[in-house]
């Protein structure tokens, strides 16, 4: 039976930060080749989710979407970060087309409301019925509507969450702008030491050596990673893995099975 990969592509890679608004273009396409090289053999099916990156973190911040409808302002905010989220979106699907990576845009807004973790099961089934179609079903981070505060950031992490009540993927990836997880930030911390393994013997250390981003960020930084990738990992028994997407090759070593530099998470 052929394999399920989930692959988040982090926003820190695609977008650039001291511009917002302005996505990676060649980035996109060299991570989406290397998605199209190593499903050649077609032994995997993959659903693909992105961040945000400068496009949606500022205006969700602007317009503290995370606050819920508490403001004047927060339902014009609110279209407003969906928009941003959504016009990156398009930029990936179109340069998926180039490269011959046929991306199916799903967005989470559309799935109904969100509670704590949840969405509407009609997501799977979409999900679901694209891959039998032969398309690479796209997510991305959005702004959802939520029972409680009215609406909320849903992560590409959460989105992804979600997906595994129903779906086991054999490996989930999170594409950073960092070699993995480290002893601290090692943007800021030269001394930090790489870790290779996560596991349920040393996740507790690395949780609190996992901190937030440098930039704009409304979804929590490192320690919502891995902390949501960890629980997906022991929830499905798949492999989790966390690997620098700026670092060409990288990504392909992990989608064909081959060793490269990148933190493995394992229950
Ligand atoms: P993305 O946008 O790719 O999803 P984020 O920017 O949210 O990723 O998170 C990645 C960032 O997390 C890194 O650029 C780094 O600054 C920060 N970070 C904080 N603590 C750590 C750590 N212990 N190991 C690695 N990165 C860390």
């Amino acid at each position: 039976m052929k394999k399920l990969y989930f692959l988040k592509l982090g926003g820190s890679t695609l977008t650039n930060e001291d511009k917002p608004g302005t996505a990676k273009k060649e980035t996109i396409r060299r991570l989406l080749s290397e998605v199209r090289k190593a499903q050649s053999n077609k032994t995997f099916d993959i659903v693909i989710g992105h961040g945000a990156g400068s496009f949606g973190h500022p205006p969700a911040k602007k317009y503290k979407i995370n606050e819920g409808l508490k403001y004047s302002f927060s339902r014009r905010g609110a279209i407003i970060t969906h928009n941003a989220a959504k016009e990156l979106n398009d930029i990936v699907v179109n340069e998926g087309l180039k490269v011959g990576v046929n991306l199916y845009p799903f967005a989470p807004s559309s799935f109904g409301v969100w509670n704590n973790h949840g969405a509407t099961d009609s997501m799977v089934f979409h999900i679901s019925h694209a891959l039998k179609n032969g398309f690479v079903p796209l997510v991305h981070g959005d702004v959802v509507m939520d029972s409680e505060k009215g609406v909320s950031i849903a992560s590409t992490e959460k989105v992804f969450s979600f997906l595994t009540n129903h779906m086991k993927p054999d490996k989930i990836i999170l594409a950073t702008d960092v070699d993995g997880l480290f002893t601290a930030n090692p943007k800021i911390d030269k001394s930090a030491k790489f870790i290779k393994i996560i596991n349920g013997r040393n996740i507790e250390g690395a949780l609190k050596s996992a901190g937030s981003s440098l930039k704009v960020d409304v979804t929590g930084g490192m320690h919502s990673k891995v902390r949501s990738l960890y629980e997906m990992v022991k929830a499905t028994g798949s492999t989790g893995y966390i690997v620098n997407a700026n670092e060409k090759g990288r990504l392909y070593s992990i989608l064909v099975g081959k060793p490269n530099i990148y933190t493995i998470v394992k229950e």
